[in-house]
């Protein structure tokens, strides 16, 4: 299936989603995460009116970004070696997964101007899911402001690979309260106006439920190599 026709039926979706809540479709920014595809598929995305691209794994964004450049905006969506840093500070237009003190402390020192950063929690507790605890949130995000490179700009997740509607509604709620809390302090380094949230099997409800930018893969680009 041509990206096009992907994206076409994605954005009706999308229409769909933001009539159901009463949202504006614009408040929504589509990342099409490239790391199933091949350089060829990553160029048809961007023609077909994508501008945003994640990919999860150093590798994988260097070989796409070496060809692409400047042709998108770059979102680092996979867990992040605090040493591998230096090689995507000044690539990456932001990182979805601070996590943890190291890693801003080095994102902070690799960075020459404020990098944009989502932080990642876990609220479903799965063990095997990166991020931190909802309960612990407010103060990580807190004691990054000594941080002058870092720029809080949202939280992001991860649902479980799940059919249950409800389930995951409830994860997307979770992570709307409490992007609402950490918003509410004010914080000059963490204005966390946004969602990284919702995957091909669940951006329609995470929309509904607040997301400002969906990252989405097999249901846009496919997810052959
Ligand atoms: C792979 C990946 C996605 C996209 O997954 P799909 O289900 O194929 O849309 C989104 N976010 C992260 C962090 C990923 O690793």
């Amino acid at each position: 299936m041509e990206v096009v026709t992907n994206l076409n039926e994605i954005k009706s979706n999308i229409r769909q989603a933001c009539e159901k809540s009463n949202r504006n479709p614009d408040e929504i920014t589509i990342i099409g995460v490239t790391k199933y595809v091949t350089i060829e598929r990553t160029e048809e995305t961007i023609n077909a009116g994508i501008k945003n691209l994640g990919e999860n794994r150093l590798e994988g964004f260097l070989e796409k970004y070496n060809y692409i450049q400047d042709q998108a905006s770059w979102h680092f969506i996979g867990t992040l070696q605090s040493r591998k840093v230096k090689e995507i500070i000044d690539k990456v237009d932001a990182i979805h997964s601070l996590d943890r003190k190291s890693l801003a402390k080095e994102i902070n020192k690799r960075a020459t101007t404020p990098m944009d950063c989502f932080v990642q929690v876990n609220v479903s507790g799965e063990e095997s899911k990166h991020g931190l605890s909802p309960e612990n949130v407010l103060s990580f995000i807190s004691s990054l402001a000594i941080f002058e490179n870092i720029r809080v700009v949202g939280l992001m997740t991860m649902a479980p690979h799940m059919e249950n509607q409800e389930f995951l509604r409830d994860i997307f709620k979770k992570l709307t309260s409490l992007r609402d809390e950490v918003r509410s302090e004010q914080l000059a380094h963490a204005p966390c106006k946004y969602l990284s949230m919702g995957m091909s099997n669940d951006y329609q409800l995470a929309i509904e439920e607040g997301a400002t930018h969906i990252r989405i893969g097999s249901k846009l680009v496919g997810s052959f190599k």
